[in-house]
């Protein structure tokens, strides 16, 4: 069997006219002969509007009620598409996450895929049926309805390609492909042709919401090749693969940006050994994810200033443990949410070197000073004043011939 994994996000499938459209591109791979496995998002606006009904319940809502709320968007596209192709003459049918199962672990929100039913798809597919599968939503060993983290309609299909060895699977979006940034941000973006899951892995942990980062991680672990296209446009889209497929480079293959981050800074604090991981503990243990780390070593060896990032949301918390912990001593605890992080991604940087400097360089050339730096094998980051943003990821394509 030739199968094929096509997924719709929210815009993609944002309105009654671009269902139709879905079912009529869905229809053009069954001409080819394609078994064809649909996974759709929820219409864009509608999770985003249940999460804040959750909001407004309790501040302290079930996770297992989120996740039954939550998921319920997908079963609304889901049966629109299946209707919209009967409607057409076409064998198709809605399947929810538990009707297959797609199986979970327990944790709720954040769950993680364990495993997928193949037998009744099988049989559906073999008689010629299109099954739309909801896309983000699972369930438990006690039978509880899991969402697998926002966005995670991509790592849906992704599992599914792997499950029942697709043949290709194919991200439809509102964009032609991966950018070497946000076209929304900058006009002069390029789309990228091909890309590594490694570098992929970067961009969209570090802000490029394009693709889900758990669904690069398991594509690279199930070796599924992803195409990332538009459902607008007929154009060719981003082939997301493996590195050794990739011949072309350039130095810098994209640049990132997050705008949700906020600067927590301890000065004045005693420094003894042990003193971060004394601070860093409690946090962690509430779920708080530390990001940007930076430590002066102490001229006279008694007083330090600490600065760390987080997430905006997770500032209150922060404030209160950090404020509460007896293990530390400091002065002043400062925050500051008027930031944001750059970040430039490419394996090219391994083996070229200067890369770092021509990153500072160019921020300095434009004044954009840089408060924290925190860098890997294949990606370095910066944060800056927030104000800059737009300059900074100007500065930087230019700077790392993005645009040519
Ligand atoms: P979907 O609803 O199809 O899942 P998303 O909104 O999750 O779509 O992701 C697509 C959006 O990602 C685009 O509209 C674009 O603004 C944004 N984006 C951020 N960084 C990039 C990038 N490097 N390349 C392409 N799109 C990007
Ligand atoms: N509808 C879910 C969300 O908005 C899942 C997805 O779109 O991928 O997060
Ligand atoms: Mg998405």
């Amino acid at each position: 069997m030739k199968i094929v994994v096509l997924k719709f996000g929210g815009t993609s499938v944002g309105s009654i006219d671009r269902i139709k459209k879905v079912a009529d591109l869905i229809i053009t791979y069954i001409k080819k002969k394609y078994k064809v496995i649909v996974v759709t998002s929820a219409m864009s606006g509608v999770t985003n509007d249940l999460v804040n009904k959750s909001k407004k319940i309790s501040n302290n809502f079930s996770n297992a009620e989120y996740d039954v709320l939550v998921s319920s968007g997908e079963q609304v596209s889901c049966a629109l598409i299946a209707g919209r192709l009967i409607h057409k003459g076409f064998n198709s049918r809605s399947w929810m996450g538990w009707q297959i199962p797609i199986i979970t672990d327990d944790k709720h929100k954040y769950s993680k895929i364990d495993k997928v039913n193949k037998q009744k798809i099988i049989k559906y597919l073999k008689s010629g049926g299109i099954p739309i599968v909801t896309g983000f939503q699972g369930i438990n060993k006690e039978n509880r309805i899991t969402t697998i983290g926002r966005g995670g309609s991509d790592a849906s299909a992704i599992v599914l390609a792997k499950f029942f060895k697709a043949e290709r699977c194919i991200i439809y979006t509102d964009v032609e492909g991966v950018y070497t940034t946000d076209p929304k941000k900058l006009r002069n973006a390029k789309k990228i042709e091909v890309i590594s899951y490694e570098e992929m892995l970067e961009m969209a942990s570090l802000g490029a919401k394009v693709m889900q980062p758990v669904s690069i991680q398991d594509a690279r672990l199930g070796r599924v090749n992803i195409e990332v296209k538009s459902s607008f446009k007929n154009k060719s889209g981003t082939l997301i693969t493996k590195r050794k497929n990739i011949t072309h480079r350039k130095t810098i293959t994209g640049i990132s940006t997050t705008q949700n981050d906020a600067k927590v800074t301890l000065v004045g604090v005693k420094d003894r050994p042990g003193i971060a991981a004394s601070i860093f503990k409690p946090l962690s243990e509430s779920s708080i994810n530390v990001d940007m780390v930076v430590q002066n070593i102490s001229a006279d060896g008694k007083e330090t200033d600490l600065t760390f990032t987080i997430k905006n949301e997770d500032l209150n918390k922060t404030r209160k443990i950090t404020n509460s912990n007896r293990k530390i001593k400091f002065k002043k605890l400062l925050f500051d949410k008027n930031v944001s992080k750059v970040s430039i991604i490419g394996v090219g940087m391994i083996t070229t070197p200067g890369v770092t400097y021509r990153m500072f360089q160019a921020l300095a050339k434009h004044k954009i000073n840089i408060q924290v730096i925190s860098t890997s094998e294949i990606k370095i980051s910066v944060l800056i004043h927030k104000k800059n943003l737009n300059k900074a990821i100007k500065a930087l394509h230019k700077e790392f011939k993005l645009e040519a």
